[in-house]
């Protein structure tokens, strides 16, 4: 049988490495670190993920802003917030939750974010960084799923790394990730040829599209590493949502481990969003730029 990487207790591993941090800064006279929340408009999805990461803030003592914002907000009002955030000292890190109306520009305004304080890690000077191994704050879930990874196996260096998706919010980041941790990376995605076989060389397989269960049992080496980062609703009986991952979960207990759907790398990206501010924090008070995470 595999092992069920348990995905909420390697994220409160990390929100107790965030509550240290926390702790410390407010122990040596620093307020302590915020995070501000931009939401504009009413989108169901959007208002719970920002609850969850407000609730998050309290419980790790994070000081939390959120601005809620009409639908109607124009680009120029919402590049004007930004600004307003990117000067406030009490406010370590911003997010934008998206995806924002389409009459506004989602690249401009991610953009316009101070790259100290882009804790989400989507800004290019922070792409160009994590990429260039230069610092950088890195984006939570990609960040996440190595965290996830290394939960199982220390050093994997050398190992062969197959990510299923190129998106610029998971498939690339991983990527990134996994090559700088010294795996021997292959990139696929809808345009790939045998996406089967080529998986089925991993020692480590990240798989992240979107579509309920496309890997299947022989997909899967003996003895890989599995995460899913998946998220894929479905229509239950009597109306009941249920959630599936990318993965056949129950087809890859050959794996050596695997994380499930819910409760593997869903818990991981609030906690490093919250890690990512208090690490911002504590480079501002250090008298840095800001958002160094090259440390775990
Ligand atoms: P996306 O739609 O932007 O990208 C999907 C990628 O999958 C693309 O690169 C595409 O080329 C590839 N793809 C599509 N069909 C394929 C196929 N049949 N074979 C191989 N590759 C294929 O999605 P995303 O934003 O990267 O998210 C991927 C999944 O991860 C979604 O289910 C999303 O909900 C989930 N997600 C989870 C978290 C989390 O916190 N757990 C965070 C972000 C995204």
């Amino acid at each position: 049988m595999a092992e069920i990487i348990d995905g909420r207790a390697v994220a409160r591993e990390l929100d107790q490495q965030t509550q240290e941090i926390v702790q410390s800064l407010v122990a040596e006279g620093h307020a302590p670190p915020g995070l501000a929340v931009v939401l504009v408009g009413n989108d169901p999805a959007s208002e719970i993920y920002v609850g969850h990461k407000t609730k998050a803030c309290e419980r790790l003592g994070l000081a939390s802003f959120e601005h809620r914002l009409a639908e109607t907000t124009s680009e120029g009002a919402l590049l004007a917030l930004i600004g307003e955030l990117n000067d406030r000292d009490e406010v370590d890190g911003i997010l934008v939750q998206v995806p924002l109306p389409d009459h506004i520009d989602e690249a401009r305004v991610l953009e316009a974010i101070d790259p100290a304080k882009d804790v989400d890690g989507f800004h290019p000077v922070n792409v160009g960084r994590v990429s260039a191994g230069t610092g950088g704050i890195r984006p939570c879930t990609p960040a996440g799923v190595v965290m996830l990874i290394k939960s199982v196996e220390r050093d994997i260096a050398g190992l062969d790394a197959v990510v299923i998706g190129r998106s610029n919010i998971v498939g690339k980041p991983v990527a990134t990730l996994l090559l700088a941790e010294g795996c021997t990376v292959t990139v696929t995605h809808s345009k790939t040829r045998d996406l089967a076989a080529k998986c089925a060389r991993a020692d480590i397989l990240v798989a992240a599209v979107g579509k309920p269960e496309l890997v299947r049992g022989d997909w899967v080496k003996p003895g890989a590493i599995v995460i899913d980062v998946g998220i894929n609703r479905t229509q239950g009986g009597e109306g009941k949502g249920r959630l599936l991952g990318d993965v056949a979960f129950d087809e890859v207990q050959h794996a050596r481990a695997v994380t499930p759907v819910p409760g593997g790398v869903g818990p991981m990206t609030i906690a490093m969003l919250l890690h990512n501010t208090a690490q911002a924090a504590r480079t501002f008070a250090s008298g840095g730029e800001g958002g160094m995470t090259q440390d775990q």
